[in-house]
């Protein structure tokens, strides 16, 4: 049977690896290594040739490994299997997942450009947009899910500076809100503003749905960006991002990588090849507690409403791109008790199993007050307009029995109203 004709969970545990090149070893061993002992200087010099582009790779030849900032087996091997979810042509694995989203930012941004992108975004890339960014004269446009494509369009042409827009940059859905974005009518976006010279890309961080429950590139993203802390990592034991996607665009991306150095350590890719192997049973079992974790807050009389894909109903303007772009409802939740702060506060202290803290998609129930955590540094006026609330409370939903976590998060919520235990 051919490889391809697998399915990605078939392959995790075996695909790109020949056991015969390490001893037999089951396993792909932690290459800790800096670098690799050429057979002669004519190899080292063809290597060289290929990994600086001095010429085309000749047939059946492959790039050797040279020093483990351009290549090394842990991270080609997982770069593999990484593409094999998004259906990409190449993956490239970063230190951290700012590492990858900071990365391609300035590969397709020059100075004079113009970045569209979504809002929320992660706190980390706005403050590396609004703060970094603007210093190299790189200018942005911010739009939200509560726009449509044509007011964000209108917005770009009043800005003067369409002919300069250089990349369209989407997180979807947003944190902390479940707010979902139209990727086709974005990427749609991008190519109306390509020219023969220049193209528009289009990235999405698909941290919160990936690599399992979306795929951006089937809806024509050109990049996918990952924190791979979180599900794909899944247990809150390493630090890593990745960038999937097309040929052309792998190639710029892991060019930017060589020189930033900003690619992961072999011991960090392991251990997310490790974690791919159980990724898709991970994701389905959270997703399966957060339905029922979700259902159980909605009818809690403490609880004014909960934010859930899965609550999504057909007369919702976002029911479509919901069924469109995700083939499961996640395991965000995103829960606004009644009250403000206070309460939000007694809520996330009274959560004994739950853990109080930030970060998401690991094998542990997280819960955070995003107002003033993760999203403390949002303007009072975008939080506003975005719904992050005093009385929000995010939920990460892990792989724990659920009737446990529907207990616990019964006993923290009776010292809301204590009358009702
Ligand atoms: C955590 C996160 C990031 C940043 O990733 P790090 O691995 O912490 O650098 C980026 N985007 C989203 C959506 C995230 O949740």
């Amino acid at each position: 049977m051919n490889d391809k004709q697998l399915s990605p969970e078939s392959l995790m545990m075996s695909y790109g690896y020949d056991p015969q090149l390490s001893e037999g070893a089951i396993k792909c061993p932690i290459f800790q290594t800096s670098t690799f002992v050429f057979k002669s200087a004519e190899e080292g010099k063809a290597f060289f040739e290929i990994a600086y582009g001095h010429r085309e790779k000749m047939d059946g030849e492959e790039l050797g490994l040279i020093y483990s900032r351009l290549n090394n087996p842990d991270l080609e091997i997982l770069e593999d299997r990484l593409a094999l979810w998004d259906k990409a042509d190449g993956a490239a694995v970063f230190d951290s997942g700012m590492s990858a989203i900071s990365t391609v930012l300035l590969e397709f941004l020059r100075p004079g450009d113009l970045l569209l992108y979504s809002g929320p975004v992660y706190g980390g890339t706005d403050h590396f947009i609004n703060h970094l960014l603007v210093r190299y004269g790189i200018e942005n446009i911010v739009f939200t899910a509560h726009e449509t494509v044509e007011e964000v369009e209108a917005k770009l042409l009043a800005s003067g500076k369409a002919d300069r827009l250089g990349l369209v940059y989407l997180e979807t859905p947003a944190n902390p809100t479940n707010d979902l974005l139209d990727i086709e009518a974005y990427v749609r976006l991008a190519e109306k503003y390509s020219t023969e010279e220049r193209k528009v890309f289009t990235a999405v961080d698909n941290t919160y749905m990936g690599p399992l429950w979306s795929h951006p590139m089937d809806h024509g993203a050109d990049m996918v960006l990952y924190s791979a802390t979180k599900y794909i990592g899944g247990h809150s034991d390493l630090i890593a991002g990745a960038v999937c996607g097309t040929a052309e665009a792998i190639l710029r991306v892991k060019t930017l990588r060589t020189f930033m150095g900003n690619m992961a350590g072999p011991w960090t890719g392991w251990l997310l090849m490790r974690s791919l192997e159980t990724l898709k049973i991970r994701m389905e079992e959270q997703a399966r507690n957060a339905s029922k974790v979700a259902e159980f807050l909605s009818s809690h009389s403490s609880v004014e409403r909960v934010a859930y894909l899965g609550f999504l109903t057909e007369k919702d303007p976002q029911y479509m791109i919901y069924k469109r772009q995700y083939s499961s409802a996640g395991a965000m939740l995103s829960v606004y008790v009644k009250g403000g702060e206070a309460e939000a506060f007694r809520f996330l202290n009274g959560m004994k199993m739950i853990k109080l803290a930030v970060s998401l998609g690991s094998t542990e129930s997280l819960a955070q007050h995003p107002a003033t955590m993760t999203h403390a540094d949002v303007e009072p006026e975008m939080k506003k307009k975005l719904g992050i609330t005093d009385n929000l409370v995010r939920i990460s939903v892990g792989v724990e029995n659920p009737d446990d976590l529907i207990n616990d998060i019964k006993r923290a919520l009776a010292a809301l109203s204590p009358e009702e235990v």
